[in-house]
């Protein structure tokens, strides 16, 4: 098996096998693009600027001396597969280049607990889907009836909106509870004041890189050229703002005041040996949605809650991206079939992920049935929804038994509303 100089514990999500992207601010205070291995940030501009990315397409296109991923995103399959062999064979433990270089080495890792992270990505577009279909179910028992909970369209098309890419924010970063119109139970009139329903969404994002031309639909059996990495993603939500304003037209304040995404992008390439294939779909779908050997990535989702008085946060859910029920394929191919451009660094989300089981549920709202069973904490507190104070931390990894391929986390605290 293939090992770094680098020492990489059996749990760690960053052995060689992974090298995701992401970025980190210097000592000197500047953005540099960055890989991860172990407990380390690597360096990718001080590697860029000595010439390491010497391959055919890399060489002397200072991709890495970006403060963005996207140029690098726009590039394509090839030369992300070149950045990445050339990576690897510079962390690899038989190769002395780094390895020996006792200055450069000193210049290209960073402890990570040092390295504070930013959004690598200039994303510039962000569509939300609804493709878990546990998920669907819940809301529609919840909101309609269980003999009628997926609407008659969600088995032929995978749904979703069109999001805000300017709230989409690092792991990390605090988030103001939102304000805005609900209507109260017993009442027809609206007031304003603060969500008192503010929820998480457990979901896993994909980032495109090269685009299509406008009026050119991306066909399902090519799009998984144009998927550059994932990403776990908490999409935030005010459920009592949204009751009110959705229809006709759909979500809108209740989802645009933040996303937090984990810091990683971590590549399909790194996630090949995760790959399991999708169950058929019935009813078949259209031709322009029917994929050719569908596959998903088996990749293990974990949500937990932190408050204070807890000896240590509690895990609200374990679930699995496996369990959805339209691929990424088949949502790009759904994106563009109007002939709607997607550019490199775009950002799309799954749609919450719920398993079978209520211990894999991926929102306060399915986890409480709609506040009305309340989660206990081991402080004596209960939940119904998000209280302020409260961080939620997702982590998600895959793992075979000789590693593991992880996200790190993605963790989020409400502060009050100001
Ligand atoms: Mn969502």
């Amino acid at each position: 098996m293939l090992n770094s100089f680098i020492p990489v514990e059996k749990n760690s999500h960053f052995p060689i096998q992974n090298l995701p992207y992401g970025a980190f601010i210097t000592e000197g205070g500047e953005i540099h693009l960055c890989s991860a291995i172990g407990e380390y940030v690597v360096d990718l501009c001080v590697l860029d600027e000595a010439g390491l990315f010497d391959g055919e397409l890399l060489a002397d296109r200072f991709v890495f001396q970006d403060s963005t991923l996207n140029y690098f995103m726009s590039l394509g399959k090839a030369a992300w597969q070149e950045a990445r062999n050339t990576l690897t064979n510079l962390l690899r433990d038989d190769n002395p280049v780094l390895r020996d270089d006792d200055l450069l080495r000193a210049r290209v890792f960073v402890p990570m607990e040092d390295a504070e992270m930013v959004l690598p990505v200039e994303i510039g577009d962000y569509t939300d889907f609804y493709s878990s279909e546990q998920h669907a179910y819940n809301v529609g028992c919840m909101f309609r009836d269980p003999e009628n909970a997926l609407m008659p369209n969600w088995k032929h098309l995978p749904v979703g909106y069109h999001g805000r890419a300017s709230s989409i924010v690092i792991s990390g970063t605090d988030i103001h509870r939102p304000q805005g119109q609900t209507i109260p139970a017993d009442s027809d009139q609206p007031v304003f004041g603060d969500s008192r329903l503010v929820d998480f969404e457990l979901e896993v994002g994909f980032f495109t890189g090269p685009g299509n031309e406008l009026g050119e639909p991306v066909s399902v059996d090519n799009a998984e050229e144009h998927i550059f990495g994932m990403v776990l993603v908490n999409d935030w939500s005010a459920r009592d703002i949204q009751k009110w304003e959705y229809q006709p037209l759909g979500p809108f304040l209740a989802k645009n005041w933040a996303t937090s995404i984990s810091p990683w992008i971590v590549t399909l390439e790194a996630l090949a040996p995760f790959r399991i294939d999708m169950l058929v779909q019935d009813p078949e779908v259209l031709p322009y949605l029917n994929q050719k050997n569908r596959s998903t990535f088996d990749i293990n989702l974990e949500v937990y809650l932190d408050a204070d008085g807890l000896e240590e946060p509690h895990r609200l859910a374990t679930s699995n991206y496996k369990y959805m029920y339209w691929s990424m394929a088949q949502q790009l191919a759904h994106q563009t079939i109007t002939g709607c451009n997607v550019k490199p660094g775009d950002m799309y989300a799954s749609g919450t992920i719920s398993g079978n089981d209520e211990s894999a549920y991926g929102s306060m709202l399915e986890l409480t049935w709609k506040g009305t069973n309340p989660v206990q904490l081991a402080n004596g507190e209960e939940r119904t929804f998000i209280k302020d104070g409260d961080n939620i931390i997702m982590t998600g990894y895959a793992e075979n038994k000789d590693y593991r391929i992880g996200f790190g986390v993605v963790e989020g605290k409400i502060l009050p509303s100001k």
